[in-house]
């Protein structure tokens, strides 16, 4: 069987099973969540976050390297923060709208009388656009921040670019550990499976239903919404600009947000989500590693429009209108956030305290959305990851295409 279809079977299998434990035996639950599931989604998780770091640095350093010319870095580069930015902006209209059309605020009764909501500290968007220089690689590497590794590996790639022939031994060497760890991402991935499976029950079977249902129509909206943004942003763009099926993209990148979706983690997915863009979507190894990586750090749709649809929720909930200009706010704030968000789990949810407070919305309103929100991460943690296959196919076929013309 293959290994994507397993995971499917595990994605499923897992669903079923949390939900069955959830419905006839919650109380057996805690004790084989914490002796099964969770150690289950452990040892997967570990295993593939052991990989992100070196991963990061060997790919990029070599990719930046790879496209040779600085003049091709900068138009790829342009090319890639493009993109990321205007379907963020997409995906955050289209949340937007659907709020406002299915009035998921509106519907039922909920009561804020006692919510309360203590917003952990957002940092400045302004620092994390600061930060991106690490003063200390080292430290950049040890704390794995994502952005300031980023930074460094595409000064070290350029470095090998310019020096040539002198650092030969140093690029056989990025080359060499860059093959080891796409090896062991092979590896990791036959453990995938059951990591998934473990995963997903753990999610779905910590789930309470009744809070499901009272959430029922702002979970309905924020689902709608991503599926809209993958089918017609994402679907479109690669129809379109890519000339390519859609279908052959979702099929062929599948694996990857079926590990997105059991781990919420776009950081966590980014050593399979480039396996599987370089393997089934035939992106070049040169481009995957300079966009993905760069992708799974500041472009996160998935993310923007669940804040889209909790924001306008939230005003709903409390009785407030929001002008056009604060709608105009919420759209500028979303796409910071988002490029501010990390890829790991449940962070969009912190960083969307920055989103309300831009436009005077109580804080206090996350609680209301708090308990349903892991089963949203999931998604849209698959929308995320997707958005930046999307990117990476998008960049390869034009640039194989400018290629071919100066040939
Ligand atoms: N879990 C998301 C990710 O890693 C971020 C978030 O929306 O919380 O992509």
């Amino acid at each position: 069987m293959k290994l994507s279809t397993k995971i499917i079977l595990a994605l499923i299998a897992g669903g079923i099973t949390g939900l069955l434990i959830n419905l006839f035996a919650p109380g057996i639950f805690p004790e084989l969540d914490k002796f099964l599931f969770t150690p289950l989604g452990k040892i997967f998780l570990n295993l593939i976050n052991m990989l992100v770091v070196p991963i990061v640095f060997f790919s990029i350093t070599l990719g930046t390297a790879g496209l040779g010319d600085p003049k091709k870095l900068g138009r790829i580069g342009i090319k890639t923060i493009s993109y990321f930015l205007i379907t963020t902006c997409i995906a955050i209209v289209i949340g937007l709208s659907l709020a406002a059309v299915f009035q998921p605020g509106n519907v039922g009764e909920f009561d804020v009388t006692n919510v309360e909501y203590e917003s952990k500290e957002a940092p400045p968007v302004s620092e994390t656009l600061l930060n991106i220089i690490p003063t200390n690689p080292v430290k950049a590497f040890t704390e794995g921040n994502m952005l300031q590794i980023i930074t460094f590996s595409i000064f070290v790639g350029f470095a090998l670019t310019m020096l040539g022939n002198k650092t030969k031994g140093i690029l056989n060497l990025i080359e060499q550990g860059n093959d080891m760890m796409m090896y062991l991402v092979n590896l990791v991935m036959k453990f995938a499976p059951y990591g998934t499976f473990g995963l997903i029950v753990s999610a779905v079977g910590s789930q309470g239903l009744s809070a499901i249902k009272a959430m029922g129509l702002y979970m309905i909206v924020v689902l709608l919404a991503l599926f809209i943004h993958a089918i017609l942003t994402y679907g479109g763009s690669i129809a379109l600009l890519a000339k390519k099926n859609p279908l052959w993209f979702f099929k062929g990148f599948a694996p990857a947000m079926g590990v997105a979706f059991s781990t919420s983690s776009s950081n966590a997915t980014l050593p399979i989500s480039m396996n599987t863009a370089q393997k089934n979507l035939k992106v070049p190894e040169s481009i995957s590693s300079f966009v993905q990586p760069l992708g799974a750090t500041i472009n996160m749709d998935g993310t923007a429009i669940m804040q889209g649809v909790a924001t306008i929720f939230i005003a709903q909930v409390y009785n407030v209108d929001l002008s056009f200009t604060q709608l105009i706010t919420v759209v500028l704030t979303a796409v910071l956030a988002s490029v501010g968000t990390a890829g790991v789990p449940g962070v969009g949810l912190i960083m969307l305290a920055m989103v309300l407070n831009s436009v005077n919305l109580p804080v206090e309103g996350i609680a209301l959305i708090i308990g349903i929100d892991r089963l949203l991460d999931m998604t849209r943690t698959a929308v995320n990851i997707t958005g930046d296959a999307a990117c990476a196919v998008i960049i390869a076929e034009t640039e194989a295409k400018k290629e071919a013309v100066k040939a």
